[in-house]
């Protein structure tokens, strides 16, 4: 009766032994698996961000069109929470070394170029941070180009 309490002892530590070794590999499986989904993912990223940097001008299907409108729309988005926040810490970036400089310095304290004043930030996200005026030409040399596109510009 003993000897067999012992046994049964012997064998659920053995057993729960091997569950923990198991475990164990489960885990180290796992941590793998997120590890190489991780780097995968970062690979669609940058597949997808090089796609995007070089077909923008040309999407091959209107899915893409659609997805590069509103990667466009979050980078405008970004942009002007970026200048939001540069207005916030009072500062304005020199257009030729990308330095953070004082707002009311006229010139950078990095690289000395003058500093562009930045426009005001604009509250709705829907509007580009970039010069309306370059838009509109950028626009109409589209639209004298490809006629058949017009209409399609317009309503962007
Ligand atoms: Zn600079």
């Amino acid at each position: 009766m003993f000897e067999k309490i012992v046994e049964t002892i012997n064998n659920t530590g053995k057993v729960v032994g091997e569950k923990t070794k198991q475990g164990s590999e489960v885990v180290k499986a796992n941590i793998k698996i997120s590890s190489e989904e991780r780097a995968l993912n970062e690979l669609y990223t940058e597949i997808g961000k090089t796609y995007y940097e070089n077909n923008r001008e040309n999407p091959c299907c209107d899915t893409m069109k659609e997805l590069f409108e509103m990667a466009d729309e979050k980078k405008a988005v970004i942009s002007n929470l970026k200048q939001q926040l540069r207005a916030i810490k009072g500062v304005s970036v020199c257009g030729n070394c990308g330095a953070e400089c004082p707002i009311e310095n006229d010139f950078c304290g990095k690289c000395g170029a003058k500093i562009e004043k930045p426009e005001p930030p604009v509250e709705t996200p829907e509007e580009e941070v970039i010069d309306h005026e370059d838009t509109v030409e950028i626009n109409e040399e589209i639209n004298i180009e490809v006629v058949d596109d017009a209409k399609t510009d317009d309503a962007e």
